[in-house]
């Protein structure tokens, strides 16, 4: 099998001003692609050539192909990444996802204080994850293509932090990026939709 690189959910003008299509073009057409190209060569000819990408991320980990696991992952994170994103602009978290966001931050303005802390203070490239685990929502950092697929941990919608993401837009200025992805461009739908319905574990 192999693996196709998805098609982008939107125009590549779609996220503009807070990211250009110049960005899109260059993030989605080269980088992203590229990805998925270097995973196929790769791949081919391989027993990871039958194989989902999911488990081709799986198995990669488990058999320590680094090689491998680096381009699978980077291939589902920006995926991931154009769906945590919406083309008309930030919608509202309601519902569940608004009460498990005040549950485990307080409110959205401090959900969106440590997000923005935590791509502040993530050191080189990376991406910074709202998660889900068990019934409660949590922020985690991966370092270069690293990610949650596999564990235990649910992803509910990514940042990429890596320069190539906002050079061409905010230069080095990844505040200002992490702050038009969390005030302008977040898809609270996708967010919602990705959680996974859990019972509750009461200690009797
Ligand atoms: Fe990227």
């Amino acid at each position: 099998m192999t693996i196709a690189l998805p098609k982008l959910p939107y125009e590549q003008d779609a996220l503009e001003p807070h990211v250009s299509a110049r960005t899109l073009s260059f993030h989605y057409g080269k980088h992203h692609r590229g990805y998925v190209d270097k995973l196929n060569k790769l791949i081919d000819g391989t027993s990871y050539e039958s194989l989902s990408l999911e488990d081709i991320i799986a198995t990669a980990r488990q058999n320590g192909d680094i090689d491998i696991l680096n381009n699978a992952s980077q291939v589902w994170n920006h995926t991931f990444l154009w769906a945590s994103m919406a083309p008309s602009g930030a919608t509202q978290p309601n519902g569940q996802i608004k009460e498990m966001i005040d549950e485990a931050f307080g409110d959205l303005e401090r959900f969106r204080q440590s997000f923005r802390k935590a791509a502040l203070s993530h050191f080189g490239s990376g991406w910074i994850w709202l998660v889900q685990d068990g019934t409660s929502l949590r922020i985690i950092t991966t370092g270069n293509a690293d990610s949650p697929v596999g564990t235990l941990l649910t992803p509910l919608m990514t940042l990429d932090v890596w320069e190539h993401a906002y050079y061409l837009d905010y230069q080095n200025n990844r505040a200002d990026y992490t702050d038009s992805f969390l005030e302008q461009l977040i898809n609270w739908d996708f967010v919602a939709a990705n959680i996974v319905n859990v019972a509750k574990h009461r200690v009797a």
